[in-house]
């Protein structure tokens, strides 16, 4: 390879060069970028990490962009927070938030993808960039897009919540509304972007968009202090995430950047629509697709594109798979707000919730080092928590006034009551 990454075949091994392209024409399987890492041994250290800019682009040897690239919008290098309230709710001891719901700039981790994706849309000549989203990666392509000055056609299922297509159409996107789920929206796309050449994200740019999530792995173990955890619980959509932060602990370890242990991997998805989760409880990689019912829109793929390759890391991996109600998903929301300040969306309270079964199931042992992903914003999807809290009646500016108020309060008993715990284990909702 003169370059030191290449597109290949991830069934057949057939090599694709450096071409805007996501499936075999041999064997219809979908292509991924390899790096040549004995090239790059030696060359990329731990130093020359820790020189670089605070943000994802301190990896860009071990990211698919052109050699001329120069990074326009900083992402990522999130924070990695140890969580003992939420770690002491849930009885565990060693756990810790890798928070991507304050990810710049659209506060989702598909900023990381989008950034990897559109940093290489000039050099293949497309001027109309686009994406199918479930709402964060509609966000995110709107707004990089924006800043490199490309045009945009995002296509998005007509339901999707009100905040996320604002968040598209203020920078400017052509939002196009489809009367269909996430899979019709996905398969109009690949036709798209056929017909009019142009550059979808997670069509024919997909393998160069997967290989940003990897920058959430990097960070993790840099973090970490150059170490692996333990566990890592992931929530999942097209399963592309949870098989991108594996891949990149393994390229620390060829590198010699850390040190080589077992680290099992957790998927999170909701009841509503688990077609992964199914998989790894049936103990198979063949996905049954489903109609997706849930209240978190991000992760209802109910045909997911990498699931077979998401339940086979989690299986080799000694990992397991979970899936929570739209009951538990608020409750976990709720929940990890109040212990830990982090506001996540419907995804976020997925894993939350999925991390306190694994533990309270046996599967997670309290005293490992386990990273739980939350990956998008709580602003997002505050429709999610409608109805959750009361609005209590205004009173006058007066001392007196706010006396009798808290005597109310604590007649009805709801000062600082919080949301009831799902997640301790006390009820079981279903
Ligand atoms: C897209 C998304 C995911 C899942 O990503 P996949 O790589 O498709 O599995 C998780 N969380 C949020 C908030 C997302 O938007
Ligand atoms: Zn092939």
């Amino acid at each position: 390879m003169s370059r030191l990454f290449e597109l290949r075949c991830r069934e057949c091994g057939k090599s694709y060069g450096y071409q805007p392209l996501s499936i075999c024409d041999e064997c219809f399987s979908p292509l991924e970028v390899f790096f040549d890492l004995d090239s790059l041994r030696g060359r990329v250290t731990r130093a020359s990490i820790e020189s670089g800019e605070q943000n994802m682009w301190r990896y860009r040897d071990l990211l698919p962009v052109p050699e001329d690239f120069t990074p326009i919008t900083p992402s990522g290098m999130t924070p990695l927070l140890a969580a003992p309230r939420l770690a002491a709710r849930i009885g565990a001891k060693k756990l810790f938030i890798k928070n991507d719901a304050v990810c710049l700039p659209t506060l989702s981790f598909k900023d990381r993808v989008v950034a990897v994706a559109l940093a290489n849309a000039p050099h293949f000549g497309f001027d109309t960039v686009g994406c199918s989203s479930t709402g964060n990666l509609a966000n995110a392509v709107a707004a990089q897009a924006a800043r490199q000055g490309l045009k945009t056609f995002i296509l998005v299922p007509a339901d999707l919540e009100p905040a996320k297509i604002l968040n598209t159409q203020v920078y400017g996107a052509t939002l196009v509304r489809i009367n269909g789920n996430y899979d019709h929206v996905n398969r109009l796309c690949s036709q798209i972007a056929d017909r009019f050449s142009w550059g979808f994200v997670n069509v024919n740019l997909r393998p160069y968009y997967a290989e940003g999530s990897k920058s959430f792995g990097y960070e993790i173990a840099e973090q970490l202090g150059w170490r692996l955890p333990d566990n890592v619980v992931c929530p999942m959509a097209g399963g592309s995430l949870i098989t991108k932060i594996r891949k990149a602990f393994k390229e620390l370890v060829t590198l010699g950047l850390v040190e080589d242990k077992q680290v099992k991997f957790f998927g999170a998805q909701a009841t509503g629509c688990s077609p992964i989760s199914t998989a790894v409880k049936k103990g198979t990689d063949i996905i049954e697709p489903q109609r997706p019912a849930t209240i978190a829109r991000s992760l209802a793929i109910g045909n997911p594109a990498d699931g077979p390759y998401a339940s086979r890391a989690i299986r080799d991996s000694g990992g397991w798979a979970e899936d929570v109600s739209d009951l538990e998903i608020v409750s976990a929301i709720q929940e990890l707000a109040e212990t830990e300040g982090i506001f996540t969306e419907t995804a976020g309270g997925v894993t939350t919730a999925v991390t306190a079964r694994l533990i309270a199931h046996g599967r997670i042992h309290p005293d490992e080092t386990t990273i739980v992903c939350i990956t998008g914003n709580g602003l997002k999807t505050t429709d999610a928590l409608s109805g959750a809290y009361e609005q209590q009646r205004a009173i006058r500016p007066r001392l007196t006034d706010f006396e009798a108020y808290v005597e109310e309060l604590s007649d009805k008993n709801t000062i600082f009551a919080g949301a009831e715990t799902i997640l301790s284990g006390a009820v079981d909702v279903r």
